[in-house]
């Protein structure tokens, strides 16, 4: 059987595994990353790559591989380049990957990864215009137009979570502005909330201050009447509506894909749907769906799905 390789690197975990033509995980294994430099993550990359060969094995024949990384990656050279817009030595991992399992590989986003296996495995299957919205602990897009994922002139396009949805905002984002939807309506943006609102708003949710949040007991409280939990939703809502609007009128999608820790349980899609003016929204045919993924093996599924078109890609330059 033909199989292929994805290695998806996030910010927690690093995730290889082995899947058919069909987008199914025949085999995975977790390593924790925690890495911060992209050269570094390069190397625990490879290295990993070899414990895996080792311990896990292939299940299949495997034909092509890619990578998921985080950070801006230059797909049509195999190059990651920046995992944090300082640290810009450019990485070859792409030919690095090739070099390592003798098959031809490819490297891509985290996020583009996410969109490609929505495009080839998931909701996105039958459209060639949608918007692929990841809302996780941050917020990034990939936007599919006319059947191709659009990159930019720096291979960074997509990065939605830092669109002003609120002006009113005081609060300044990493990027250097005020009301990016990211630090109000991500996992990381409902924890940041959460300790700003706590002196305004009386709640029975615990662990305001002490780290991440978990967004279903945020969701949870909502629903029991807790008045902090009832204003994160509220405005969460608001924002991730007004993302969604602004970013119809920019690409002209028919379909609107939402995946990601923070839609994953469904609650807020149809609060967010509610909000939606239909004026606005009345292209997008296939509305605002969830996707079907697990939002913990979609980058695996999408890493493995890049490697699958790696190798139409190299056959296509063949005939
Ligand atoms: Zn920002």
């Amino acid at each position: 059987m033909d199989t292929f390789i994805g290695c998806d690197f996030g910010g927690t975990k690093l995730l290889i595994g082995e899947i058919d033509e069909t987008g199914r995980i025949l085999n995975s294994k977790r390593y924790d990353t925690g890495i911060k430099k992209h050269t570094e993550a390069a190397a625990y990359i490879l290295s990993c790559l070899t414990d895996y060969i080792g311990e896990a094995g292939f299940v299949g024949k495997p034909k092509a591989a890619g990578a998921g990384v985080v950070g801006v990656v230059d797909y049509a050279k195999g190059i990651w380049r920046s995992m944090d817009h300082v640290e810009t030595t450019p990485i070859p991992l792409a030919a690095l990957i090739s070099d390592k399992l003798g098959i031809p590989a490819a490297v891509d986003n985290d996020v583009k990864c996410a969109t490609r296996a929505e495009m080839m495995f998931g909701q996105g299957k039958y459209s060639d215009n949608f918007i692929y919205l990841n809302i996780g602990t941050g917020i990034a897009a990939g936007f599919v137009v006319e059947g191709n994922i659009l990159r930019g002139a720096n291979n960074n396009s997509g990065e939605v979570g830092h669109c002003v949805v609120d002006l009113s905002r005081e609060e300044i984002c990493i990027c250097g502005r005020h009301g990016c939807v990211e630090g109000i309506a991500s996992g990381s943006g409902f924890s940041k909330q959460a300790v700003c609102l706590l002196d305004q708003y009386p709640t029975r949710l615990e662990g305001v201050g002490k780290g991440k949040v978990n967004v279903s007991e945020i969701f949870k409280g909502a629903d029991q009447g807790d008045a902090l939990c009832m204003k994160l939703t509220e405005q969460a809502m608001d924002n991730l509506s007004n993302l969604i609007m602004n970013l119809v009128r920019t690409t002209d999608p028919d379909t609107i894909v939402l995946g990601g820790g923070v839609v994953s349980d469904g609650w807020l899609l149809p609060k967010i749907c509610e909000k939606l003016n239909p004026s606005t929204m009345r292209g997008v045919k296939n509305g605002v769906i969830k996707s079907n993924f697990n939002p913990g093996l979609v980058g695996l599924i999408g890493a493995g799905a890049q490697g699958i078109v790696k190798l139409q890609e190299l056959k296509h330059r063949l005939i």
